[in-house]
């Protein structure tokens, strides 16, 4: 087919192949998700209320289980919808996806990479929304923002997950501390950001414990580590009717297959135990 005279302008558009080799971790994050947990004092977030999307649709403090739920099933569907993604990790309105080295979808082209799963991701929010607020109407469409970033080593790769299932430990200890001081000790969030600056985690689990009998480790592991999604080989077996050469009627048989599921893991992955029981993740 013949050329247009405009085509010259498809040279503005640049490259940008990940790097072969590498494990390529695409990271969502909602935009303006946060509800104030610094207090009502704080005039920046005061003037920022209209866009509050978690407190706009009324998520329970300090963990709303409909919206971590929802966000796994967003990821469930990123990883059916688009190729090679190995594992997916998610906390609070984040999720973090991670495509195999071996990768060649779409030329490894980086923006292919991102804006694929930022827009999967956001459009299937919407759209399973009502399954998991079905008396919340959505107010207004939700955005997301996305990350590239590539991780050379195995080891990087493992780091990266480790890093964000820590951030998930530490937000979820304070908050959970938190949102106990304000609800059932009684004092107003500025109070409770006051008690809780510069503690230490120890000194959260002991306000946790002496204070409101709670024993952090008995939190919901789903509010602790987080969500892991990765793919597991299941043997399904139905029974199908068929029919034999040699005989008159229909029978009954049981057909077995391997089929890939996506299971949905609350563990712990910085320890070994994690890649030693799942040693297939990162295989070639
Ligand atoms: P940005 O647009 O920069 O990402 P943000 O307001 O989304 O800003 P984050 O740092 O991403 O800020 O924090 C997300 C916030 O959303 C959390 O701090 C929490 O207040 C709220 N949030 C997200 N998921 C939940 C949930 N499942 N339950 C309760 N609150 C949640
Ligand atoms: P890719 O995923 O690579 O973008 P694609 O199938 O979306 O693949 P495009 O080159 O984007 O391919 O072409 C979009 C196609 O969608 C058009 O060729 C046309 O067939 C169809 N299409 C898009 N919008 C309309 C429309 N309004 N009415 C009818 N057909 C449409
Ligand atoms: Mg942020
Ligand atoms: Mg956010
Ligand atoms: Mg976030
Ligand atoms: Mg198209």
């Amino acid at each position: 087919m013949a050329k247009s005279k405009f085509e010259y302008v498809r040279n503005f558009e640049v490259q940008d192949t990940c790097l072969g080799n590498c494990w390529v971790v695409v990271r969502v994050d909602g935009r303006n998700f946060h509800r104030f947990q610094m207090g009502v004092t704080d005039p920046i977030q005061e003037n920022k209320s209209s866009l509050r999307f978690a407190e706009q649709h009324n998520f329970t403090k300090p963990n709303d289980v409909r919206a971590l739920q929802l966000m796994n099933r967003c990821a469930q569907n990123v990883m059916e919808e688009l190729d090679a993604i190995c594992l997916a990790f998610g906390q609070s309105d984040e999720y973090s996806f991670v495509f195999h080295k071996k990768s060649n979808w779409y030329k490894r082209r980086a923006s292919k990479f991102m804006t694929h799963v930022v827009s999967q991701f956001a459009s299937s929010y919407v759209f399973y929304w009502k399954e998991y607020f079905p008396d919340v109407p959505i107010l207004y469409p939700p955005g997301f923002d996305g990350r590239v970033v590539l991780y050379p080593s195995e080891q990087n790769l493992k780091d990266y997950l480790n890093w964000r299932q820590a951030d998930c430990h530490i937000n979820n200890l304070y908050n959970t501390t938190f949102w106990s001081l304000v609800h059932k000790g009684g004092l107003t969030p500025v109070q409770a950001q006051i008690r809780l600056k510069g503690t230490l985690a120890a000194e959260k689990n002991e306000i946790l414990f002496s204070d409101f009998n709670i024993n952090y480790n008995n939190e919901p592991l789903l509010y602790r580590k987080g969500s892991v999604l990765i793919w597991q080989k299941v043997n399904e077996v139905s029974k199908k009717r068929i029919k034999l050469p040699n005989e008159a009627d229909e029978k009954e048989v049981e057909v077995s297959r391997w089929r890939n599921e996506i299971v949905e893991l609350h563990c712990d992955i910085i320890g070994d135990q994690f890649w030693e029981e799942h040693p297939s993740i990162l295989s070639d």
